[in-house]
């Protein structure tokens, strides 16, 4: 009788615990994916995210070849499937690593038990975190608030290392009845067809686990060193732009966390704040899996009574690049265009919306939901919740982004600007980010008519300042 293996965002065989474990039977193997948007409960992705998606599979499907097997596909309710497809194989075991969304943990726990009362062996495994959200726990038995004291604790633990790709898969035989309900990728359409606004991330990104493969090894040689000082800056290519990869499993953070640590070079606290980063990711992931509505509810409820200003064309100018502000509008286009923003940049322009356009961070996070490619259920809400002020260690709402000294800061000559702002590529550094003080004589060569080639600032810095410490002191003095 065959096993089963059910990928779910783990598209990778190697450190595949679900995948290794059912290799390990000797059984002939089905491997297969469910498109489930009909479940109860389950967000439907971004479309960026579908665009990676699409990718993912293609690039398993053909690593899984190379072993002897291949991917298949089927649309609808995961229940229904997995239950039609170990009746008919008869499979007498199925494998897969576990999920942490509420919907998601519900629905397989409800796909598990029926698989179970019918005879069938359930294996899951962790095929995601470092450490699972229930592993780690403060003195008091509580899983942590605060990341450092959580960080110190993972630090104390070791992590398993990760495991090879199965030589080879004994593939088994699909029932013809079955292949005539399975899909072909592209009747997913998962990518977009007119207007095909995707063309950028092709330019810059490649799905697929080889493709995470050689980005982890580039950036261990080449921008690990240094990265604690310049993973700030975005002009500089200086992070690992993993975030894609990982957020569908391509690579997990096993495979990095010993990739980096048996360095020795003099590159320790680079390597331990690049791991750091990766620890926040599961910090994320607990914070999503003890908060389920994470994405939808302030974790501080007093949050809920927030008076947002509701602009709609100050949220159409955010989404679009046009605020006036460039590093934000530099921050903006980038994802648009490469479905990806610079870590400092995603907090600058979260900032701005939710305290200079007094904006709900829902929206934000909704936007960057839809245009990321690394959109992830857990890091995006826990960030959002984070810039807003809301969030379980979150920045206070109080302490508020300044536009123009952050890019000051962070871009000081305007390299990044000029990248995604090219109407703006002609000023100097001393005036890209704050293009309306200068005068004529700067503009004019530059080819720039503010208002015309280039918004104004749709807020006043100072003003949208007040205005959001004057509502934040609003919502204290009803509390
Ligand atoms: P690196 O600096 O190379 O870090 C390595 C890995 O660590 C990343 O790939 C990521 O998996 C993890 N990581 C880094 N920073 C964080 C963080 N702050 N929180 C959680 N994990 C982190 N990250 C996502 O993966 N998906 C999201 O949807 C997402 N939404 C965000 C929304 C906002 C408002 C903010 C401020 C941040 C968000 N982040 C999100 C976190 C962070 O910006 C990205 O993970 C990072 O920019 C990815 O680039 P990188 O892979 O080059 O990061």
């Amino acid at each position: 009788d065959p096993a089963l293996v059910w990928f779910r965002d783990d598209y990778r065989i190697s450190d595949n615990p679900a995948l290794t474990a059912a290799a390990a039977t000797g059984a002939p193997i089905l491997c297969f994916f469910i498109f489930d948007e009909s479940s109860q409960g389950i967000r439907p992705l971004g479309e960026a995210s579908g665009w990676w998606l699409h990718g993912s599979l293609s690039a398993l499907d053909s690593d899984l070849r190379a072993l002897g097997s291949k991917l298949f596909l089927f649309r609808g309710s995961a229940s229904e499937i997995v239950s039609r497809i170990a009746a008919v194989t008869h499979a007498s075991s199925i494998f897969w690593n576990r999920r942490y969304e509420a919907a998601e943990i519900a629905l397989d726990t409800g796909i598990k038990k029926d698989l179970v009362e019918r005879g069938i062996t359930v294996q899951t495994f962790n095929g995601k975190l470092l450490h699972e959200p229930w592993e780690i726990k403060n003195q008091a038995g509580k899983p942590f608030q605060v990341f450092t004291p959580y960080l110190r604790a993972v630090s104390m633990r070791s992590v398993a290392p990760p495991l090879p790709a199965p030589r080879t898969i004994t593939a088994g035989r699909w029932p013809a009845d079955l292949l005539d309900s399975s899909v072909a990728l592209d009747d997913l359409a998962l990518e977009p067809s007119r207007p095909n606004w995707a063309k950028g991330f092709a330019a810059e990104w490649n799905p697929g686990e080889q493709s995470a493969r050689r980005k982890l090894a580039d950036f261990l040689n080449t921008e690990l060193p240094g990265y604690a000082r310049q993973r700030d800056f975005p002009g500089k290519d200086s992070t690992s732009r993993l975030s894609p990869h990982l957020r569908f499993g391509e690579t997990s953070p096993r495979q990095i966390w010993h990739a980096s640590t048996v360095r020795n070079d003099g590159q320790e606290s680079d390597t331990a704040k690049f791991l750091s980063e990766v620890v926040w990711r599961d910090f994320c992931y607990q914070q999503l899996f003890h908060n389920p509505n994470l994405a939808t509810a302030p974790f501080n409820s007093r949050f809920g009574r927030f008076r947002w200003a509701a602009d709609k064309d100050a949220l159409a100018a955010w989404q679009k690049g046009r605020t006036g502000y460039p590093i934000v509008d530099a921050g903006m286009r980038q994802l648009w265009q490469a479905g990806w923003m610079h870590n400092r940049v995603r907090m600058i322009v979260g900032s701005f919306l939710v305290k200079h356009l007094l904006t709900d961070w829902r929206q934000g996070e909704a936007w960057f939901w839809d245009t990321l490619l690394d959109a992830d259920p857990a890091n995006n809400a826990f960030n959002w919740q984070w810039v807003a002020g809301s969030g379980p260690d979150a920045a206070p709402f109080y302490r508020i982004f300044n536009p123009i000294a952050q890019g000051e800061k962070f871009d000081p000559n305007g390299a990044y600007i000029r990248a995604y702002v090219p109407e703006l590529a002609g000023l100097p550094g001393s005036a890209i980010h704050r293009p309306w003080e200068a005068s004529k004589e700067i503009l004019g060569p530059a080819g720039i008519e503010l208002g015309s080639t280039y918004p104004r600032p749709i807020v006043n810095h100072e003003q949208a300042r007040e205005r959001a410490l004057h509502a934040f002191r609003m919502l204290r003095a009803e509390a």
